[in-house]
């Protein structure tokens, strides 16, 4: 394990900070000024601007600026080199002893944080075998929980780029059909049981058009955000057979503002689970690609105090993404710069390391008391749910920052 690497930027160094110099993740930020929304990479409480150190030719990863855009595709497209290189300069541009520039920091209190890169597509997965149990349980009761396939195969669903967004953005409750219950016709109106999934997100820095090994796989990913994929369970349960989720995860997919590297995350990688099935060769884990990621999600209702309702591990989860990745180009389906994995809901062991309200209140069976004495099934309007992640060093942790949104309101319906 490596140590804390100190800088010139004093609240880089203070233990608690998501964004120690080991960290440097990549995100987009407008400062409201008039000027264009840019790359930048956060260190400790400040955002050092690569838009404007590129503009002094303190960095300079291509022949042409990459930086003065809102996003990081074009970044990635120059590939693992360049990535690495970055990564060595502003190591040796923010560290201490290195001559100060203060004038190329901005508060992070300052700006407005944007999608950190233009989400090419997106897929989601359902890669924790305790989530996949407990909701498998729900559906279609304990013995028929775990699909015959799981134990095989990454599960997955190509959902919506188009419904991804980044943390702060408010949400609104959708609406959908709803099954009545028992034969009762199935109505249509704002969804009642929706709720939240606290996932992993990989996002793919190198394009492949052919099936890739899953040492590839891993080699391609650039790195990982904190994902909440909002789900309307009610409109799930409906449509879900036989083609999987549709509009009940179609409402919105939030993610975390900053994109921790692989190579930030590197010191942490670990294996996946032991196999209890033996997985086919093309699925085979070369080296660990999992890593150990502390993650836990709150509930904040309109104007009270967050509860913490769950902490796991993204250790936990039975596939990497990796794994994911090789699985998914294996029918030759071509991946781009941009793609997000998401790695499906994160659940432990415990009912306190569940990943989702459906798990925690069990179908809302047993509704969770939120330290305020109120109680929830399911997100109700006006709450916030706020996910954090961060792996753990000596005297360091490389944290994500915060992936929250609110839930707003139904909107009145189309018809
Ligand atoms: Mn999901």
């Amino acid at each position: 394990m490596t140590d804390l690497i100190r800088s010139w930027v004093e609240s880089a160094n203070a233990p608690d900070t998501d964004f120690p110099l080991n960290n440097l993740p990549y995100g987009v930020f407008s400062t409201g000024d008039g000027t264009m929304p840019r790359c930048g990479v956060a260190i400790g409480d400040k955002i050092f601007d690569l838009c404007a150190a590129e503009g002094e030719d303190l960095v300079t990863p291509s022949g042409q600026p990459v930086f003065d855009v809102p996003y990081w595709n074009d970044f990635m497209e120059l590939g693992p080199d360049a990535w690495a290189e970055l990564r060595a300069r502003l190591t040796e541009l923010l560290s201490e002893g290195a001559e100060p520039r203060p004038d190329l920091l901005v508060e992070q209190a300052d700006v407005r944080m944007q999608l950190p890169f233009q989400v090419a597509e997106y897929t989601d997965f359902y890669a924790s075998k305790n989530h996949a149990f407990n909701v498998g349980s729900m559906f279609r009761g304990p013995e028929n929980a775990l699909p015959p396939n799981w134990l095989h195969i990454p599960i997955g669903y190509n959902g919506r780029a188009s419904s991804v967004v980044v943390s702060g953005t408010p949400v609104t409750r959708p609406h959908g059909q709803l099954k009545g219950p028992d034969d009762a016709a199935p109505r249509f109106g704002p969804s009642q049981r929706f709720d939240i999934e606290l996932e992993m997100g990989a996002v793919v820095g190198t394009a492949s058009d052919g099936p890739i090994s899953v040492a590839e796989a891993f080699e391609n990913i650039f790195g990982y955000v904190l994902l909440n994929d909002w789900s309307a369970r009610d409109i799930q349960a409906w449509e879900y057979q036989p083609l999987g989720p549709f509009q009940s995860k179609a409402t919105a997919t939030t993610i975390s503002p900053w994109i921790v590297t692989a190579a930030a995350l590197e010191p942490f990688r670990t294996s996946t689970p032991e196999r209890e099935t033996e997985l086919l060769p093309y699925l085979a884990e070369p080296a660990p690609m999992l890593y150990d990621i502390a993650l836990e999600v709150g509930l904040t209702p309109q104007g009270g105090q967050e509860t913490v309702l769950s902490r796991t591990n993204a250790r936990e989860l039975y596939y990497s993404a990796a794994q994911q990745l090789a699985h998914h180009t294996s029918s030759g389906c071509p991946m781009r710069v941009g793609d997000l994995l998401g790695s499906g809901t994160i659940s432990g062991p415990t009912k306190d390391s569940r990943g989702s309200l459906l798990e925690l209140s069990w179908g809302g069976k047993e509704p969770i008391t939120l330290d305020t004495g109120e109680t929830r099934s399911f997100v109700e309007d006006g709450d916030t749910l706020t996910l954090r992640g961060a792996a753990i060093g000596d005297g360091y942790r490389i944290g994500f920052g915060a992936c929250t949104g609110q839930l707003m309101p139904a909107r009145k319906p189309a018809h």
